[in-house]
């Protein structure tokens, strides 16, 4: 007997506690912690033997999947900023506390030859390389375009897009059929915010690039799709993602009335590396609390 759960209750609704925190930000400093599955998620060998590499895994979502897909029998290279070692250890442990091999894989995803090396280095430590997350992302929020400086709209391209694309070019080559990439969007990608005019436009980029390259590689065995969050409560919000005015509410005009932890979503991922969805390819999975996307 599984116990029913009432997904308005499940986890912290707001008003949250205010707090900001310097980008990149860190979990173990979020009041309240997220929920990335640590204590819930179980697995059932649906990834057994698998090599992941995900960006962002450090935190958030990315997180969440890098727990998942070990507690499902991958092994798991991830890659996060230096300033973020703290939460990469608290990651590395749980892997290897899943039995899984963990290679934390630090470094800025804004410099094209570090992608290159980064999946190499992945390739080495695994390997190979069969299951692709693409997830790493740069949101800074503001309320007039005349306040996005060049510096932020070139990074929040560089991480959101061209890291994307330099790490999937990098990885094809030596990706098998039967390999799978998963990209994170956002729900932004159809409903783009007001303040967030630069990372809404990366994240439809994202969900065409989704498309186009599922097109050209489901032929070749390799499925491609992407996943588009609505609010989820994770470092990238406190740390200049988010108006603090927007952050103490954050979520609650959502229809479950509160963000979703990283925990909710990790499912999607493992969902979608599975060989067992091998007909799920070119397609952008929502996971909104209730927001139907356009
Ligand atoms: P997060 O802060 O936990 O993760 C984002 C990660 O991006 C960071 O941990 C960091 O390691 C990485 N990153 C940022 N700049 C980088 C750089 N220059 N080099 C290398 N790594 C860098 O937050 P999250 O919300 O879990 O974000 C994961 C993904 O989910 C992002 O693509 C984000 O756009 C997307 N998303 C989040 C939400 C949300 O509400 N939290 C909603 C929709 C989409
Ligand atoms: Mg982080």
């Amino acid at each position: 007997m599984v116990a029913l759960r009432d997904p308005r209750e499940a986890h912290p609704k707001p008003p949250f506690p205010p707090q900001q925190q310097e980008r990149p930000g860190l979990a173990s400093r979020m009041q309240p912690r997220p929920d990335h599955g640590e204590q819930s998620y179980k697995g059932s060998g649906r990834l057994l033997g698998r090599k992941a590499l995900v960006t962002g895994g450090d935190s958030g979502i990315g997180r969440a999947a890098a727990i998942a897909f070990a507690r499902e029998g991958a092994d798991v290279a991830f890659n996060y900023l230096p300033a973020e070692e703290e939460d990469a250890r608290e990651v590395v442990q749980l892997i290897r506390a899943a039995g899984r091999k963990a290679f934390p894989l630090p470094g800025d995803l804004r410099s094209e030859d570090f992608c290159r090396r980064l999946v190499d280095d992945a390739r080495e430590a695994l390997g190979g390389l069969d299951l692709l997350v693409n997830n790493a992302g740069f949101q800074a929020a503001q309320s007039s375009l005349l306040d996005i400086s060049t510096e932020q709209f070139d990074s929040t391209f560089k991480v959101n897009v061209y890291a994307l694309f330099w790490i999937t070019k990098a990885a094809l080559p030596h990706l098998p059929a039967g390999a799978t990439i998963i990209n994170t969007a956002s729900i932004n990608a159809y409903d783009p915010a007001e303040d967030l005019v630069d990372y809404a436009a990366t994240k439809a980029a994202i969900a065409s690039l989704t498309k186009s390259l599922a097109k050209q590689l489901t032929p070749k065995g390799i499925r491609v799709n992407a996943v588009a969050p609505g609010p989820f409560w994770t470092p990238l919000q406190p740390s200049g993602g988010q108006k603090p005015e927007k952050l103490v509410k954050f979520g609650a005009d959502s229809p479950t009335g509160r963000p979703g932890q990283p925990a909710e979503i990790a499912p999607l991922y493992v969902l979608l590396a599975d060989s067992a969805a091998s007909f799920a390819s070119g397609d952008i999975y929502g996971s909104t609390g209730g927001r139907p996307q356009g």
